[in-house]
């Protein structure tokens, strides 16, 4: 289901170190850098301690991890032989012990609207998308969570094959460093959306850890106030959010405004139910002070009637929050449709006049298949993804 800070310093040799491409909507023959049963681990899999940890074991100091993640995080150069600063003997340990750069670039789109969407190739085959938005003042990137998903939502493009798996913490980062790539000199990053491929909360363990390294000052250094993680609702995952006090925005995406619709197009709420979900977002926001936001994709002659709007506002009335409205950007083969502009008038002015904070959003990036799972569908070729 997609922040300021951390000043691009790409040098001249991290740029030369990772060549971009600009547009390819077709596989370029790019392999693989890994194997797919190479053993090292995601240099960026293990968390700050961790790497201080094997640091001290292979008997070096602990301010080779700060100089290591300026090496990954700022100049994100291309291999552990470019971090000139380290001695060599360290570099060949690292090379010998850890993998730094585990994805290939499949496709790479661009929309005249300045939207660019890379489709990553995973070590293993799977594939995965992810985003950079311009907008305005922000530049917001919105990554992949795990490889498919299993939610089921009946109009999403992401989950039609279900999950192959989650997606490690490395990889998520790597996701948000490519991105970063993308960037102009005189653009900043700004915000992080987990909107693309997956349910976060059903990796939450990977999750957490990934933002954290976004959120550090020596990270991304994007303020968690300007991350959100978008959720069907996991309440189990919520709780997990809550308890451990984490700072990020939350979206609720809800699509239904009862039971018995949303069962139909977001199965997972089967056996979940909206008043558990909503309940726990409350809670969250008690704890976080982050004002909830909850999303609603309006699919015509579905979600989108009258009534649907009165039953969302008895809903979201009284609660601290905004309501995101996105009209359903059609996705080949499934049989969904976008409202038509009278409906989605009617259907913003009923929340509207029942006191509900309200935005239409329209999808950045339709002519490149910005919808979740799109890309990643419409670039089949049979290497392992699904
Ligand atoms: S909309 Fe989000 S949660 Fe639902 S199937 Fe697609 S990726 Fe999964």
């Amino acid at each position: 289901m997609a922040s300021t800070g951390g000043g691009r310093s790409l040098s001249a040799f991290a740029l030369r170190a990772l060549p971009r491409t600009r547009f390819s909507g077709e596989d370029e023959g790019m392999k693989t850098p890994f194997a797919a049963e190479d053993p090292r681990p995601h240099l960026l899999d293990l968390q700050p301690a961790e790497l201080r940890q094997w640091l001290s074991q292979v008997g070096q100091p602990s301010f080779r991890c700060t100089q290591i993640l300026s090496w990954v995080m700022q100049r994100r150069v291309a291999s552990f032989a470019d971090m000139s600063d380290l001695p060599k003997k360290l570099r060949e340990q690292l090379e010998a012990h850890f993998r730094l750069w585990t994805t290939s670039l499949a496709a790479h789109q661009k929309s005249e609207d300045g939207t660019e969407k890379l489709l990553l190739q995973l070590a293993d085959g799977g594939r995965i998308e992810c985003v950079l938005l311009r907008e305005e003042g922000r530049r917001s990137i919105c990554v992949s969570s795990q490889v498919g998903c299993a939610m089921g939502c009946v109009f999403c493009a992401s989950g039609l094959d279900g999950v192959l798996r989650n997606l490690t913490t490395g990889e998520i980062i790597e996701q948000m460093l490519l991105l970063a790539r993308q960037l102009e000199p005189q653009e900043r990053l700004s915000h992080i959306v987990v909107m693309g491929m997956g349910e976060p909360l059903a990796n939450i363990d990977a999750l957490l850890p990934a933002l954290e390294m976004a959120s550090r000052a020596d990270g991304l250094g994007i303020s968690p106030r300007r991350i959100t993680i978008s959720t069907v609702g996991l309440p189990p995952a919520m709780r997990k959010l809550t308890e451990r006090n984490t700072r990020y925005r939350l979206a609720v995406s809800l699509h239904a405004p009862n039971d018995e619709l949303r069962s139909e197009l977001v199965p997972v709420n089967r056996s979940i139910g909206l008043q558990a979900i909503l309940a726990e977002a409350d809670a969250y926001f008690a704890a976080s002070g982050r004002q909830l936001t909850f999303e609603y994709v309006l699919l015509a002659d579905i979600n989108d009637r009258a009534e649907h709007a009165h039953q969302l506002a008895n809903l979201l009335v009284r609660r601290e929050a905004l309501l995101n409205v996105i009209p359903y950007n059609p996705v080949a083969g499934l049989p969904y449709r976008t409202p038509s502009a009278a409906n989605q008038r009617t259907f913003r002015e009923i929340l509207e006049s029942r006191g509900v904070r309200v935005k239409f959003r329209h999808r950045k990036g339709d002519a490149i298949d910005a919808a979740c799972g799109q890309l990643r569908r419409s670039n089949r070729t049979g290497v392992g993804g699904p």
